[in-house]
């Protein structure tokens, strides 16, 4: 089945075609800047050359029509006929209490996304408004939404519940979501391929670790917690958001430089985190060579972030009591030896030993962990458009041989 999976941004689309059969895109890309006059469309089909196309797109269902055009394009496209787009794959960040799995769109479904857009004023409205595009440009294609949330809905209260009054909970739906579900999913599962052992046994902490950074620990195939919250701002340091943190902190620095709750919201959210504490850079590469170079502030930043992940490792461990695999994936994770080595430094006591020469070598999908580590260690790159291409093709495939 191929299927087009779109994640819509604010002002973004990006896109990937995917042959879910052979498990690789076709062609992926992205829309860039929608709204303003001079939008980009970056097309790269695979094995060619990639193309630019700047035009005015100004709303997604302009955005979507020319995905669309460029994957028949004679030239750049990788398709003929608009039919062989066998089904829509959309990412949807906020699934609320409502959805617990992946879904066909209905009508039904479009309703209660919109009863979930106070939980993510931010991400749901543009993932609705790519949904009724790409309806609207392919009204025959079946359609399936994608939830980050949704992983992470089967985690026990005790794991999603603040200690905030119940009422509240009741009222608004505060509690823990998490994010990055598609995520954790893909590589804690993978990490159990790569065991050689079913997943329904295993003990996975997951770190997914991008500008949004976030760990779960699954037990025996189940996110049973996970470090980021109500919103993505919670839980580890990130490249510009804040984190844990006391929550009086930010009334005190309210009341001290006279903020908006909106000001305030930007502060942890754009101008905390690395970006915060190094007064310089969100970028783990740029903060890297600032440690190297001796730069006090990179080094407290860089510090910070791994100490928090290291925290988590031990609470995941003790939520589950015990690992049998600890994934690092996201920029960051895939990439950075020196943040997975000092995560994992001084941590023998809990099982987890690396090998330098794994870690310092490891490139792609890679196990890094020395021979006697009780707990291995992973490299896995994420995958999330391949996990909502998988999940699309099947319910689809269950709808048609249902019908
Ligand atoms: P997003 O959450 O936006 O998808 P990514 O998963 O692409 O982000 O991760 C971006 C982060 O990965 C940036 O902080 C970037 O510096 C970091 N990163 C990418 N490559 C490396 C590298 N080789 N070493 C260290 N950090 C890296």
């Amino acid at each position: 089945m191929k299927v087009l999976v779109l994640n819509c941004g604010s002002s973004s689309v990006k896109y990937q075609f995917i042959d879910t059969e052979k498990a690789a895109a076709l062609a992926k890309g992205m829309v860039e800047r929608i709204g303003m006059s001079s939008a980009v469309l970056t097309h790269m089909p695979e094995g060619r050359e990639k193309i630019k196309i700047v035009g005015e797109i100004l709303d997604h269902t302009i955005a979507i029509e020319y995905v669309i055009a460029v994957l028949l394009s004679p030239n750049h496209g990788v398709i003929k006929n608009i039919k062989e787009i066998d089904a829509v794959g959309h990412r949807v960040v906020h699934g609320g209490e409502t959805f617990s799995g992946s879904v066909l769109i209905t009508d039904r479904v479009i309703t209660a996304l919109k009863d979930n857009i106070e939980l993510a004023p931010l991400h749901n409205p543009p993932n609705i408004k790519g949904i009724e595009a790409s309806k609207k440009h392919l009204p025959e294609t079946p359609q399936c939404g994608v939830f980050d949330t949704a992983f992470h809905s089967k985690m026990p209260p005790k794991a999603y519940l603040y200690a905030i009054p119940y009422e509240l909970y009741k009222k608004y739906k505060i509690r823990r979501y998490g994010f990055h579900g598609t995520s954790h999913r893909f590589v804690s599962l993978r990490a159990a391929e790569l065991l050689g052992r079913p997943f329904e046994e295993l003990k996975i902490i997951t770190a997914h670790l991008g500008n949004g950074a976030s760990m779960a620990a699954v037990d025996r195939g189940v996110s049973v917690d996970t470090s980021m919250g109500f919103t993505p701002l919670e839980g580890l340091m990130m490249g510009t958001r804040c984190g844990d943190m006391d929550p009086s902190v930010i009334v005190y620095i309210m009341g001290k430089e006279g903020l908006t709750l909106s000001e305030a919201n930007t502060l942890m959210n754009k101008h905390s985190g690395l970006v915060g504490l190094s007064g310089d850079s969100s970028d783990m590469r740029e903060i890297e060579e600032s440690v190297m170079e001796n730069d006090k502030k990179a080094k407290n930043a860089f510090d910070v972030f791994t100490y928090r992940i290291k925290k988590y490792v031990g609470a995941y461990t003790a939520a589950m009591g015990g690992l049998d695999a600890l994934v690092f994936t996201g920029g960051i994770g895939e990439n950075s030896v020196m943040v997975r080595n000092a995560v994992c430094e001084n941590m023998e006591y809990l099982g987890i030993k690396l090998d330098d020469k794994l870690n310092n070598e490891a490139k792609g999908e890679a196990e890094i962990s020395s021979a006697d580590s009780k707990a291995k260690v992973f490299e896995i790159p994420t995958n999330e458009e391949l996990v909502i291409a998988m999940d699309t093709a099947e319910i689809v495939n269950e709808q048609l041989s249902n019908s």
